[in-house]
């Protein structure tokens, strides 16, 4: 079948390629629609690594998926042919330890489309166990399904963060990721949030969303912005979503006594944290790796129109053109939050 091929570092193909297509007892077959590209695809494009998973062979990119349910196995009784439907695309070992404690996201068995050696979506049909699909709601359309992905980061960030109702929140960061934490925290009760950035664009577009403040630390200093906002006491959580070392600087500095710092940015290197200041506050520290149980509940939410991802669908791209959208995705715009690729229009009328 034809798919999206990174070839080697720097080179792509849309090419025939042979991939196992059996589907077993507890697998759907999906007819896929909408393929959203995402940071980590684009790294894999540019550098061919990230951290110790390395390209060392042709692989299929995308994993931020939707698409139409074309197959049922056996055992599958949630699901239907017909169903529009988006999939998580971690596939956990059902038995291991981790999946067992509930954090199958962190099972190291665990294999993840789009990772080497592990071939992604950006494909006409895919196979994927019934258990990671999930059906969209009617009023969720298919791009939006596709956001689901990037959104589950942002819901992790917010479960992990224990948001009490009323909560402040700093966002560091207003990248795709850091937009998705704002909205989760926002929906997950936190009052308000103030994001930060270095990017005008980007601040823009989050402070288009009601309850969202940007902060632009070319302009302003985020500690004194935070102390005047709080009235000296700082924020109950920061998200840190830039993975930026010198954004580490000022996290402690920001958080009130008691507070919370969720990680969910991926410095390249080791970073150094001002310890001293995290436990003068006696600060909870939480890290985010994806996400695990939180795809239904990201879909109740945009379902019952809480959450707007539509507006950060900043481009749709056929899939013939999918060369082209990748050479935008890396030319990093920012006024781009999210390109997708749309490989089966002859389904939208589903
Ligand atoms: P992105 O590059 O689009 O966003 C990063 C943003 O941080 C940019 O807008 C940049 O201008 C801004 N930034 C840089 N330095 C800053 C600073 N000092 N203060 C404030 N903002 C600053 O990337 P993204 O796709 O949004 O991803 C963000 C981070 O999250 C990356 O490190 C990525 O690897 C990581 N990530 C983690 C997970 C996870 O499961 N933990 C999942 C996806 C992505
Ligand atoms: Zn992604």
């Amino acid at each position: 079948m034809k798919a999206l091929v990174l070839e080697r570092v720097g080179e792509l193909a849309l090419r025939d390629i042979d991939l196992p297509t059996r589907m077993g007892p507890d697998d759907v077959r999906i007819r896929l629609h909408t393929v959203g590209i995402c940071g980590s695809d684009v790294h894999y494009y540019t550098h061919g690594r990230i951290g110790d998973f390395v390209v060392n062979a042709p692989m299929v990119l995308g994993h931020e998926a939707s698409g139409t349910v074309i197959g049922v196995g056996a055992n599958v009784r949630h699901l239907a042919v017909g169903d529009r439907v988006c999939m998580e695309p971690g596939i956990p070992d059902p038995t291991s330890r981790a999946t067992k404690l509930g954090i199958y996201n962190v099972d190291p068995a665990v294999t993840f489309w789009a990772t080497p050696p592990v071939h992604g979506v950006l494909v006409p049909e895919t196979v994927h166990p019934a258990a990671f699909t999930y059906r969209l709601p009617d009023t969720v359309s298919f791009a939006e399904g596709a956001m689901v992905e990037p959104f589950a980061v942002g819901m992790q960030a917010a479960k992990r963060a224990r948001i009490e109702p009323g909560d402040t929140a700093v966002v560091i960061g207003a990248g795709t990721i850091g937009i998705m934490v704002a909205l989760a925290a926002l929906a997950g009760g936190c009052a308000r949030v103030l994001i930060s950035d270095l990017s005008a664009t980007k601040l823009a577009i989050a402070a288009g969303y009601k309850g969202i403040t940007g902060i632009n630390i070319r302009e302003m200093s985020l500690p004194e912005v935070v102390a005047r906002e709080t009235e000296g006491w700082g924020t109950d959580i920061v998200f840190e979503c830039s993975g930026a070392a010198p954004a580490m600087k000022d996290l402690f500095r920001i958080l009130r006594p008691g507070g919370t710092v969720v990680f969910v940015g991926l410095p390249p290197d080791p970073v150094a944290l001002d310890i001293s200041g995290a436990t003068a506050r006696e600060c909870r520290m939480e890290t985010v790796f994806r996400y695990a149980n939180v795809y239904d509940r990201a879909l109740a939410l945009i379902g019952a129109g809480k959450v707007d991802l539509k507006p950060l669908i900043s481009a749709t791209f056929p899939f013939e053109d999918s060369i082209a959208a990748f050479e935008r995705a890396a030319e990093a715009r920012p006024e781009d939050v999210k390109l997708q690729i749309l490989v089966n229009p002859a389904s939208e009328a589903e």
